[in-house]
């Protein structure tokens, strides 16, 4: 079971004046100018912070920013984000990013005794870093009376449930740059869905699998002999049947399978999109992942439009993971449509595909969980 703030509640025998460590996840995008573009991970973490002040607890809380090599860099500061927060929630503490000391990411002992130090209790809702074995994610449990935050405990249960119990027909929606990124999930969806369904950049290395002719479109020529041998074991997995290409001279063309040698493949075709969106509105339960094309260009968003509107409009359980696919949600307006928009995209895959990230495990076998203790 996972401890809940609650269950940390009562190990401290309350928590007014008690000082709590929160790991969140505030790795917002930022601008050039270091102004966050999209604070939705701040309002993510509002809930469990606000339970938290709520109950006069004292919060210190944590973030890495982006991928600071191990040393401060103005570039990642916390600042703006202490601002916002400041802004969305008085009186909490934020310490600065986490990845300026490289003992975050070699998960060090003496950083995690200096991030606990003065603590009475940790609670971990940085869903999007919980599958790193990093000093703030899996130190302080051990050390600490520790609870999941309501955002890492809802990712958890959404999440979950897609494994063990969806509801069916269940259609998986990939797409995304990188087949192998994702070929892992893959394997693991097309044991749990129903239809597992490919678009994005990642589709144009399975179509090489069959043998067609992809030109110049995105092909992780590595990866080929992986994807036969899931289209061989007879995995329910459906390719597209068209694709919007570009060719040299900068026209956009609608193809088949077969592209021409220097033509790039940016997009499904509007026969792929309408058939994935039926695919979509039949089923019960959607999980998507990954665009079906270049989506930041308005000439390659057609596919991922259709099947983000298919998602909107489908009476099935909707669930969008990976950051792209959420960031492409939010454009078109569709979020509020959505039945769990995941803050987390590698961790969302990790969690698809093991059923467990090192983060949950360490606060489920966290033993502390006596009062007095600490404090
Ligand atoms: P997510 O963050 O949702 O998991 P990914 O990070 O795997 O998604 O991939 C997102 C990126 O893939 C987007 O920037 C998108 O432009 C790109 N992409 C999708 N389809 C193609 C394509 N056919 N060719 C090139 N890039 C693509
Ligand atoms: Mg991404």
């Amino acid at each position: 079971m996972l401890p809940t703030l609650e269950t940390l509640e009562e190990a401290l025998g309350g928590l007014e004046g008690r000082r709590i460590l929160l790991r969140a996840d505030f790795n917002v995008p930022l601008d050039d100018n270091g102004q966050i573009t999209d604070d939705f991970r701040i309002r993510a973490a509002l809930p469990t912070i606000r339970w938290l002040t709520g109950r006069s607890a004292s919060v210190v809380a944590c973030s890495h920013l982006g991928r600071p090599k191990g040393q401060a860099d103005h570039r990642y500061s916390m600042t703006a984000v202490r601002e916002r927060l400041t802004q969305l929630a008085e009186g909490v503490e934020l310490l600065e990013n986490l990845r300026f000391d490289p003992g975050e990411v070699a998960n060090d002992a003496h950083f995690v005794g200096r991030l606990v130090e003065g603590c009475d209790g940790y609670v971990n809702d940085a869903f999007g870093a919980s599958h790193r074995a990093h000093a703030s994610v899996v130190g302080p449990p051990a050390l600490l009376p520790s609870a999941a935050g309501r955002l890492l405990a809802k990712e958890v249960e959404v999440l979950s449930a897609l494994r063990q119990q969806p509801k069916r027909p269940f259609v998986a929606v990939l797409g995304g740059a990188k087949v192998s990124d994702k070929l892992g999930v893959i394997e693991a969806l097309v044991e749990i869905a129903d239809e597992v369904l490919i678009g994005g950049g990642m589709c144009f290395t399975f179509l090489a699998a069959q043998g067609h002719s992809v030109g110049e479109s995105l092909l992780q020529a590595d990866q080929i002999d992986a994807c036969a041998k899931l289209l061989d074991a007879g995995a329910p997995i459906r390719l597209p049947s068209d694709i919007v290409a570009l060719t040299p001279s900068e026209t956009v063309i609608q193809a088949g399978l077969n592209l021409e040698p220097d033509w790039r493949g940016l997009d499904i075709g509007p026969g792929t999109a309408a058939e994935f969106g039926d695919l979509i509105s039949q089923a019960r339960t959607v999980l998507w992942n990954g665009p079906m094309g270049l989506f930041e260009d308005a000439r390659f968003a057609a596919g991922t439009k259709v099947v983000a509107q298919a998602l909107s409009k489908s009476r099935a359980y909707t669930v969008v993971g990976g950051g792209d696919s959420a960031a492409a949600a939010r454009e078109f307006g569709l979020v509020a449509d959505m039945d769990h928009v995941s803050t987390g995209g590698g961790a969302s895959l990790e969690l698809l595909q093991h059923g467990d990230l090192v983060g949950i495990q360490a606060l489920r076998e966290s033993t502390h969980t006596g009062a007095g203790q600490h404090g």
